[in-house]
């Protein structure tokens, strides 16, 4: 028998599914069990065409239409999200492994807040009068053109809302390629968007992997490209559109520090560790997985961290009482399993966790070590899993240096209740997405994104529509034209 999550075809292109069979197969495997749930096939060059010139062809009408009509389109799939949250919550835990305890309130949801907020802005966009005595200049915010989205696996419905909505709703098209791991969710953006009213070829999505996305980076029809994955998948994509003298965002991975103070209120920094460090089993860029604790209260913090961390409810993902999932893949797995074995033998002091969950699927229980330094490779490399690292300090000053010694730059946080300070520190910290007392919100309100090699460009908030579009300027000219001869 067919598993409910199995799509209608691979592809989404021109307003229907579309199925080529003699693209790659590309098995889809529930996280929790290992079990296989379904198959897509990756883009053959026939489907990569197909879905570029179906995109091009239906931009030009799109952006003529106004921002209050795209707008309207944008805000009627949000609504529809959110009616199918239940049902868009179970693929998304399909596609990840994710519990539905957290699919259920930052998935579907998110995606649906991402539609809304830029449907809401499409009528807004709008130029600049400039006098210039009788003359004068205006300007105007013009789409892009035909944009790429490419997505990690973590946030397979988010990603595909956050790069789609500001896209469209400054009158882009889109060709989405979600990870090769999670290929199932942004079809269903792509449906929806076509229920709610789009047009047929402005929202397309098409499988594959690295070579997929090669393939859409680098053709000339292609104006921007934005991408969420790794520094290293990062740094090609960037070289390959910057050839192309394309637009780029980049979301890539970080290292993010998490600095707590003496003052800091115990349990609100143990809850920000654990959000930071163990929601969506640690797969999240943003992360705060290296944690500064200022050493009075280290081994406070450490045993009020490690009592909460054992209330995790590891187990069936479906079930809503589970509050801790599995690994997305057994590969990412193995790796985390590498780099928790690298924090022991390098002589870091495990708290708890520290092994694979003796269950089905691909768990790892929620690990933290103490007496991290600054040179372990738990502390340099980002992880991309449960895995905790809590570094002692004595001075601020010291902390900052030490947190801003990485080459990545997207998040970071602190705990502390002396605001002067907390405010200086964020000010002094190289980060992109930061919090106060708080860690990992991320509101479609607030512009989401990283310095230094964590990214360029930012998502969410009114800074997405700034990369999503382009401002003409025109001068006007209201007298005779003096020429020198
Ligand atoms: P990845 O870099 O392996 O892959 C990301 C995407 O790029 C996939 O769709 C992949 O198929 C595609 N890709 C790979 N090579 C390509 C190429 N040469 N040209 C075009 N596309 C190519 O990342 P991942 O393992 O899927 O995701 C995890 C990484 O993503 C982590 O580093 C994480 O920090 C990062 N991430 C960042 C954010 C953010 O917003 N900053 C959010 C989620 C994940």
């Amino acid at each position: 028998m067919t598993h409910p999550a199995q799509p209608k075809a691979s592809h989404f292109i021109n307003g229907e599914y579309v199925e080529d069979t003699a693209g790659t197969p590309i098995p889809v495997i529930y996280a929790a069990t290992g079990e296989q749930i379904a198959t897509v096939h990756a883009a053959t060059p026939a489907i990569v065409e197909q879905a570029l010139s179906t995109a091009k062809a239906a931009q030009t009408a799109w952006a003529r239409m106004t921002g209050t009509e795209r707008g309207r389109i944008l805000r009627r799939a949000a609504d529809i999200m959110r009616e199918r949250n239940h049902e868009l919550s179970v693929l998304e835990t399909y596609d990840t492994g994710k519990p539905l305890q957290e699919t259920l309130v930052a998935d579907a949801t998110s995606g649906a807040d991402a539609l809304e907020y830029f449907g809401g802005l499409a009528a807004s966009l709008t130029g600049e009068h400039i006098p210039l005595g009788d003359d004068w200049v205006y300007t105007k915010r013009e789409a892009l053109g035909l944009c790429v989205g490419i997505g990690a696996w973590n946030y397979p419905t988010q990603i595909a809302c956050w790069k789609g909505a500001p896209a469209l709703a400054c009158g882009n098209a889109m060709v989405f390629k979600p990870s090769e791991t999670t290929p199932l969710c942004a079809l269903k953006v792509a449906e929806i968007l076509i229920e709610a009213g789009a047009p047929a070829g402005i929202y397309n999505v098409i499988q594959g992997m690295g070579e997929v996305g090669g393939a859409l980076v680098t053709d000339p029809r292609v104006d921007k490209v934005s991408l969420t994955g790794s520094v290293p998948t990062g740094k090609k994509v960037y070289a390959a559109a910057a050839e192309g003298m394309k637009h780029v965002t980049m979301e890539l991975g970080g290292k993010s520090p998490l600095i707590i103070f003496d003052d800091a209120d115990i349990d609100n920094a143990v809850g920000g560790a654990i959000n930071g460090n163990f929601y969506s089993s640690g797969q999240v860029c943003s992360n705060g997985t290296r944690v500064f604790v200022q050493k009075g209260i280290k081994e406070k913090f450490l045993a009020r961290l490690a009592e909460r961390t054992g209330n995790a409810i590891l187990g069936d993902p479906m079930d809503e009482a589970t509050s801790f999932g599995p690994m997305v893949t057994e590969n990412q797995m193995n790796i985390v399993l590498g780099y928790i074995e690298k924090g022991k033998e390098e002589g870091a002091r495990l708290i708890c966790g520290g092994k694979r969950a003796d269950m089905d699927g691909y768990f790892i229980e929620p690990t933290v070590f103490a007496d991290v330094t600054d040179d372990m490779t738990i502390a340099r490399e980002e992880i991309f899993g449960p895995v905790m690292s809590v570094l002692d300090f004595d001075t601020e000053e010291e902390v900052v240096a030490r947190a801003n010694d990485t080459e990545f730059g997207l998040s970071a946080g602190v705990f502390t209740k002396d605001f002067t300070r907390a405010h200086r520190v964020i000010g002094n910290l190289e980060a992109g997405s930061c919090f106060i007392n708080s860690y990992n919100d991320a509101p479609v309100e607030a512009p989401f994104g990283g310095v230094k090699a964590s990214g360029v460009g930012r998502e969410n908030s009114k800074e997405a529509i700034k990369h999503f579009s382009q401002v003409k300027s025109v001068y006007v000219r209201m007298g005779d034209v003096e020429a020198a001869f």
